[in-house]
């Protein structure tokens, strides 16, 4: 039998005992140690600035201090861990909390649900409580959708490769095109209203509308504030309900708590986790309007509903959000990365860049190719950034919202050297091609 005794950054455990499913550890081929805000260390030593943000689970850095602290003291006093979902202290606070500072200064009114620990877990439950409202099958979803891998959440999820995976019919769904997917000059919601009014379209009424704000694993696809309210009036007119998929663009990503907060629509579910918890624990919630509480107690069941050390957690993240101050620093970060992106666009018009995003989801779509690349060069340069879109075309620029403006500064200085070479690269390769 083979003796895996591992040092420094070696993979070869994770090579040979770990299935080929593996992914983000293929595009940063290192072993990780440590971490603290927006940075992390590998087994040598070597610091890397963090521009992923665990795909948008660590909103507020790694092992932010405070969150850490609530969590030592929680921990050693022997507070309840598990506790499917029965009533606990540390539930209470975080319940309480997410009502006097996110719900009642935004006059929202939703019911919290706790499917399990997922965001995929959380879009299973809303479209199972749709279905179950409306008493219709189908659910909407657009082009270029992520919800998430358990089947639900695949069936409205448009990557192909994703959705093969499945193994079976993905179904009850239908896909229609996101704002700007059919140019820009062609109103999406003209063609969707089309195919709701027509007898002879061929889709039945649907249950719901699935979407995300901004598509961010679609490739950084920004829906207008009149496309997402126009929607809004579909929804109303059609008696289907509005899901807002906000895992990963909730808690700040776009600037203020909810990313739908900028078009002003008031969705019937709203989906969260990724950095609903703060410091990265597993948690989801289902937001849902009271009047749509239709669930009998243990419909929707689930083991891990009650992770504790999440709720306290998540209960000191919510304390940036008790002011305006967390939001304005955000959108100054998003101000210099928009800048940034931009000059970048325009300094290197051989890669043909278009700029994209919002908030501190942004990014720069590319040729084939070139952005995979870009993400190689930066992780070389200790600079960790993901790429996105369904053929990884655009770069992926997602700090946490945490993060220093000098880091951050720091880190598009990197984007830029890459960007620099993949030119230089490119002309060598030319040249030995013509020669
Ligand atoms: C990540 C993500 C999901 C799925 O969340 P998991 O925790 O990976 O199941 C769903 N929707 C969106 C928009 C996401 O970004």
């Amino acid at each position: 039998m083979t003796n895996f005794n591992v040092q420094n950054n070696d993979l070869h455990v994770f090579e040979s005992l770990e299935s080929e499913v593996r992914s983000y550890c293929r595009s940063f081929p290192t072993k990780f140690q440590k971490a603290s805000g927006y940075q992390l260390w590998d087994a040598n030593g070597r610091c890397y600035t963090d521009f992923f943000a665990g795909a948008g689970a660590l909103n507020y850095g790694h092992n932010e201090p405070r969150m850490k602290e609530q969590l030592l003291q929680y921990l050693t006093g022997d507070g309840v861990t598990h506790s499917l979902d029965m009533a606990t202290e540390a539930k209470e606070k975080f319940l309480s909390a997410f009502h006097d500072i996110i719900l009642k200064p935004r006059k929202l009114k939703y019911k919290v649900m706790f499917p399990g620990p997922t965001g995929t877990n959380s879009v299973e439950s809303a479209l199972k409580l749709a279905r179950k409202i409306t008493g219709r099958e189908t659910i909407m979803s657009f082009t270029n959708a992520f919800h998430g891998m358990t089947l639900g959440a695949l069936a409205v999820t448009g990557n192909k490769f994703k959705r093969n995976g499945a193994g079976v019919p993905l179904n009850h769904t239908v896909s229609m095109p996101y704002d700007g997917y059919m140019g820009k000059d062609i109103d999406s919601l003209q063609f969707i209203e089309n195919y709701l009014q027509d007898s002879g379209s061929g889709m039945s009424l649907p249950a719901a509308v699935i979407v995300e704000t901004i598509q961010g694993e679609g490739g950084i696809n920004v829906a207008s504030t009149e496309w997402l309210q126009g929607l809004e009036r579909l929804c109303r007119s059609y008696g289907m309900l509005l899901i807002v998929d906000d895992v990963q663009m909730g808690c700040g990503r776009t600037g203020t708590f909810f990313s739908f907060e900028r078009s002003g629509i008031e969705p019937d579910i709203v989906c969260m986790s990724k950095s609903i918890s703060g410091y990265g624990l597993p948690m989801a919630i289902t937001l849902l309007k009271p009047e749509l509480d239709e669930w009998t107690p243990g419909e929707h069941n689930g083991t891990f509903r009650g992770n504790n050390l999440a709720f306290i957690t998540a209960t000191e993240a919510l304390q940036y959000w008790k002011t305006d101050k967390f939001s304005t620093e955000i959108a100054v970060k998003a101000e210099k990365v928009a800048q940034a992106l931009a000059r970048l666009v325009k300094k290197y018009p051989e890669l043909k860049g278009e700029y994209r995003g919002l908030g501190l989801m942004q990014g720069i779509a590319l040729e084939p190719g070139i952005a995979d690349q870009l993400s190689k060069l930066a992780f070389e340069r200790g600079l960790i950034m993901e790429t996105s879109g369904t053929d990884s075309e655009v770069i992926k620029i997602m700090p946490p919202l945490t993060i220093d403006i000098s880091a951050l500064e720091a880190g598009l200085q990197i984007l830029d050297e890459c960007m620099q070479e993949v030119l230089v690269e490119a002309n060598n390769e030319a040249q030995v091609v013509n020669s």
